[in-house]
């Protein structure tokens, strides 16, 4: 089976097919806009329309030229969750392609993109692996909107996914980027605080922890946000320049703590044959080797992506569309819950 995936739901164009007979990516291309909604602090929905619009026809002349496409046997598109005018782009796309190459059409949870994308690198390295064989499986998503711990599960050979925690108000990335924007770094500023950080003590501030309580099964990272500003407002601005390193270690060190505490919490209620973590914020080193840290303790193997997997792509979604599609239907607020 070669799969066809197209992602657009935020701001990256994106395409890339998966080859499910020799379990590999044989084709892939992203689009990202970052530079250009950097300027504006965070994603500009109409900026993402208009470059989705330009990017798309050059995804699909470049793939077209490398790639025969009536040889594809199945597209799949991300129909949420994401922003609406970026969704419906790549939709519009793929029913296009649908109609051209008279191929089937379905449509993959992008949550669920992320939460598989630890496997691609397993898929294509072990012939003999399987999702099923390391589950029940315990995976952290972090990224710039999203913060959840989920259980994957399989049953009667179908994947399920359990929702164990979420946050109640900022997403882990974003609480990354709002602390880095305070400290002058650009959008988005998760990189730029965990490359200021290298130099930096981790201990040098005590930030509030919210949800110590083992039984609150929750994140929440505004009031993490709230005390950076309120730490920030006593420093003059040549102190704070001088303790950048620091403010950002002990920061990073903040959100990653709040989120492998209750990674370890979920741990100790039951036993998980493996543990994963996906998304933007993945690509964090610290947060990749706490993980490990955490996985090598319980004895279990973990998955991450490959750092080209850990930010918006299609093959995570062509990936995904091996296992879990559903009829396609647009939805801007899909959970990982969502199936169909
Ligand atoms: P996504 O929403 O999955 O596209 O991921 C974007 C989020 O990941 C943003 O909040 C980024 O700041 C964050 N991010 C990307 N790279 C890093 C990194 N190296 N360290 C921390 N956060 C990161
Ligand atoms: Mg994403």
């Amino acid at each position: 089976m070669l799969i066809l995936g197209i992602e657009s739901s935020c701001d990256e164009s994106a395409v890339a097919v998966w080859d499910s007979n020799q379990r590999r990516v044989c084709y892939e291309q992203v689009l990202t806009q970052i530079d250009l909604h950097s300027t504006y602090g965070g994603v500009v929905p109409g900026i993402a329309i208009r470059e989705h619009l330009n990017g798309f026809p050059l995804l699909l002349k470049n793939l077209n030229q490398q790639f025969d496409l009536s040889s594809v046997d199945k597209i799949v598109v991300t129909h949420g969750p994401g922003l609406i005018g970026s969704l419906g782009i790549g939709i519009a796309y793929a029913q296009s392609l649908q109609l051209l190459y008279k191929k089937p059409l379905e449509g993959v949870n992008h949550l669920q993109g992320h939460a598989l994308s630890p496997f691609i690198k397993a898929y294509s390295e072990d012939k003999s692996f399987s999702i099923e064989h390391i589950c029940p499986h315990l995976g952290l998503l972090v990224s710039g909107g999203n913060t959840l711990l989920f259980e994957l599960t399989t049953q009667e050979r179908a994947l399920k996914f359990k929702i164990l925690a979420q946050t109640i108000d900022d997403a882990a990335g974003e609480a990354l980027d709002k602390g880095a924007k305070m400290l002058g770094f650009p959008y988005p500023g998760g990189p730029f605080i965990e490359s200021c950080a290298l130099n930096g003590d981790a201990h040098w501030i005590d930030f509030p922890k919210a949800f110590p309580k083992k039984t609150d099964f929750k994140f929440s990272f505004s009031g993490l946000k709230t005390s950076l500003r309120y730490f920030l407002a006593k420093l003059t601005a040549d102190e704070i320049e001088a303790q950048k390193p620091s403010i950002c270690a002990s920061y990073q060190q903040a959100v990653i703590g709040a989120l492998t505490k209750k990674v370890e919490q979920a741990l100790t209620f039951k036993s998980y044959k493996s543990l994963g973590l996906s998304g933007g914020v993945s690509n964090n080193n610290l947060l990749r080797s706490a993980m490990e840290r955490i996985a090598n303790h319980h004895n279990i193997p973990f998955f991450v992506p490959q750092k080209r997997y850990c930010g918006d792509n299609a093959a995570m979604i062509a990936f995904a569309g091996t296992f879990l599609t559903a009829p396609l239907k647009v939805d801007p607020n899909r959970t990982l819950e969502a199936i169909t």
